[in-house]
């Protein structure tokens, strides 16, 4: 079955709900008019002209959407829709869809069911009482609270597609964004996206251009390679974007997802269903990664934490791309030997730049709000440590921030005042803005700057070549990033 990419249009009236309808077009397969958000519906209008069938809903409250009007007159306004030649209404189980199928065609319903707090305890029995009803098309959407509810996903579907049932079924939030990627693999009809450039309509949405140009979406099969990021929460990654750019230029049939889940052990059970390539390991799972290694780069090793991981002949090999990742800016620069450094933060990041600069022959001060932990990660690889009340005596070379103060949507913050900025080098490890406060303040105190942006893409790049054997293509992940990163930047 060939899974229909629907966008969801919420306007607040008529005539932009039309116009947003225009812009979707050449997304869209089908398009949903959430009418409950219009304020002056005109049903005519939006269905006259329509340039792709359209479903009509108009949702209450419970429901995730704005009507609070009686009961009736909203079935009135379905069947008015219908009238009008809407393609499909999608009527709620919970609402007496039995009045409405008395006067629309079976074959023009959709019946669904929408759970924005978890996933309902017997998927295949709620599926079986929808299907009862006899509407064309079942669909169930609940939040996932884990990974492993989008397997749950995938096995209705499974069970549907052998009923020869239509059935859409998805997981809600950034959890459930796997369902929302490989719903048209386990024969979902339908998978839900917002406008191109516009805000997500439900929870863990993504707009229709990044599903289709970055995950690929139209062309994925039951071949394509898994990878993931994996690390809770996700919301700031940029990795899909990037690796996904580098995977389709190279021709691979790949796609790199990301994997928010709840636990180590949560991603380990998606994994044996859906298994994964590799995966770029962030926060708090690196320690976890690193125990799970069968085998270990020297830099893994020696950091005890894992920001990749790749199956080798069906065992995990761990490796730290952060480490060279922070080196390569550095010494394209400067030769980091002899610099006296001060590193803020004693974090995971901060663990790989300390042993970096120290593998150099550095000289490193670890500064960080919690002393005892600065004094430890600066113990371990034969550091110095001081208090952050003291950061305005320390005298440096190179001063790096291992922090996330400065990163969006806080990007008005810095972790140390500009007044103290008074050595050569700044290196900021936020890479998101591209440009941060730190490094505007450092480069206006004269100050040379390095962007964490230039890390990100070293480090990535050598994930790629891990992961497919061969460096990226030249120039591809970096275009990739800047378009991120103007996305980032116009969203409202
Ligand atoms: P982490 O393990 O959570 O460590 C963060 C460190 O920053 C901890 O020492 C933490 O102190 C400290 N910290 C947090 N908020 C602070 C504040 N308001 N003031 C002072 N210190 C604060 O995180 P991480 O993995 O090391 O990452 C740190 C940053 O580096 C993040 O922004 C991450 O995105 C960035 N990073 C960038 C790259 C790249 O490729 N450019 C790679 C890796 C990481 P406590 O322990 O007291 O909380």
């Amino acid at each position: 079955m060939t899974t229909q990419i629907c966008i969801s249009i919420r306007e607040p009236t008529t005539q932009k709900a039309v116009a947003a309808a225009e812009r979707a077009a050449p997304w869209a397969d089908i398009i949903e008019i959430c009418a409950d958000f219009i304020q002056d519906l005109d049903i005519g209008p939006l269905l006259d002209n329509r340039l792709r069938p359209t479903i009509f809903t108009l949702r209450r409250h419970q429901d995730g959407g704005m009507y609070d009007g009686p009961e009736r007159l909203r079935l009135e306004t379905l069947l008015r829709a219908a009238e009008c030649g809407a393609d499909y209404v999608d009527v709620e189980f919970s609402a007496s869809w039995q009045l409405l199928l008395q006067s629309v065609p079976r074959e023009r319903v959709i019946l669904s069911h929408h759970d924005f707090r978890q996933m309902p305890e017997d998927l295949e029995a709620l599926l079986a009482a929808m299907g009862a009803s006899g509407a064309a098309i079942l669909k169930i959407a609940a939040r996932a609270e884990c990974l492993a509810d989008n397997l749950r996903i995938a096995g209705l579907l499974e069970t549907a597609c052998k009923s020869g049932r239509k059935v859409c079924a998805l997981a809600m939030g950034t959890r459930g964004l796997p369902s929302r990627i490989l719903g048209p693999l386990w024969g979902s009809c339908m998978t839900y996206a917002g406008l191109p450039g516009g805000k997500a309509t439900a929870d863990g949405q993504l707009p229709a251009d990044v599903l289709i140009r970055d995950y690929r979406i139209r062309e994925i099969s039951a071949s394509t390679q898994l990878y993931a990021v994996l690390g809770q929460p996700l919301g700031h990654s940029l990795s899909p974007f990037i690796h996904n750019a580098a995977f389709a230029a190279r021709g691979k049939d790949a796609i790199l997802i990301p994997l928010e889940a709840a636990s180590f052990d949560d991603f380990l059970s998606f994994h044996a269903a859906m298994p994964v390539q590799g995966a770029a390991v962030t926060l708090p799972y690196k320690e976890h990664a690193h125990r799970l290694a069968h085998s270990l780069s020297a830099e893994a090793e020696e950091t005890g934490a894992v920001n990749t991981l790749l199956l080798r002949n069906g065992f995990w090999h761990g490796e730290n791309t952060d480490v060279e990742g922070f080196l390569q800016p550095l010494r394209r620069r400067i030769f980091p030997g002899k610099l006296r450094a001060v590193v803020l933060g004693a974090g995971g990041a901060a663990r790989a730049v300390v042993h970096a600069l120290r593998s150099q022959g550095a000289g490193v001060c670890v500064v960080a709000r919690d002393a005892g932990k600065a004094r430890d990660l600066a113990g371990a690889f034969r550091a110095e440590h001081a208090e952050w009340s003291r950061l305005g005596n320390l005298r440096w070379d190179l001063l790096v921030n291992a922090t996330p103060v400065g990163m969006a949507p806080e990007a008005d913050r810095t972790p140390i005042a500009a007044g103290q900025l008074t050595g050569s080098w700044v290196y900021d490890l936020v890479y998101n803005p591209a440009e941060t406060r730190l490094l505007k303040e450092a480069a206006g105190r004269g100050c040379q700057t390095i962007s964490g942006g230039e890390m990100f893409m070293a480090q990535a790049r050598k994930q790629q070549h891990l992961w497919c054997g061969t460096p990226p293509p030249d120039g591809v992940m970096e275009a990739a990033l800047r378009t991120a990163w103007e996305a980032t930047e116009e969203k409202p």
